[in-house]
């Protein structure tokens, strides 16, 4: 009788406060924490970087407020059109097709390019209900034929659905006058 007491006591006492929770709960939002990560980053904050997460609310709520896509290429930015589309010195007629900002990141910083990019924000993912509207392709096709590009480089990821995106991409500029 006194051992159940004890124990029923002990697993209510093992609760972290509501706020305390509310914080690690909403840590998992992020790519690849799970309840172990999410618990070892909020008690981390709260013990000994305060100061580091003051910054990253504060930097975490004005690039969700301020950061959208690019008019012309979709990559992340704050303004309406970034850097690199604005930019003369880069080549109209060629345009190097990634699937996200970070691609396009390490395309740039291999070298050696001097097109224009465009970024799907993801690949053709039918179950996860991604279709070509999600990826701005009839804004790729518009881009296409306005700045008269004469080729296309499709550098989609080398899986299945980045394979499956290129050939998707092909066919619908098969009858623009573009390799
Ligand atoms: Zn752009």
């Amino acid at each position: 009788m006194i051992n159940l007491t004890f124990k029923k006591q002990k697993t209510i006492s093992m609760k972290f406060s509501p706020l305390v929770q509310e914080l690690i709960d909403s840590l998992k939002c992020l790519p690849g924490v799970g309840a172990k990560s999410a618990q070892r980053m909020a008690l981390h904050l709260l013990e000994r970087e305060r100061e580091g997460g003051f910054r990253l609310a504060e930097v975490l709520e004005r690039s969700l407020e301020h950061v959208g896509q690019c008019q012309e290429c979709r990559t992340l930015t704050e303004e309406p059109v970034c850097g690199l589309c604005r930019s003369e010195r880069r080549d109209s007629a060629l345009l190097c097709v990634v699937e996200t900002p970070a691609d396009q990141i390490a395309m740039e910083q291999a070298g050696g390019f001097s097109g224009r990019y465009f970024v799907l924000t993801g690949h053709l993912s039918p179950i996860d209900g991604v279709g070509p509207d999600a990826l701005g392709l009839d804004l790729l096709a518009e881009k296409v034929s306005r700045d008269q590009v004469q080729e296309v480089i499709l550098a989609t990821n080398p899986t299945v659905e980045g394979e499956a995106t290129a050939h998707y991409i092909s066919e619908m500029l098969q009858h623009l006058p573009v390799t």
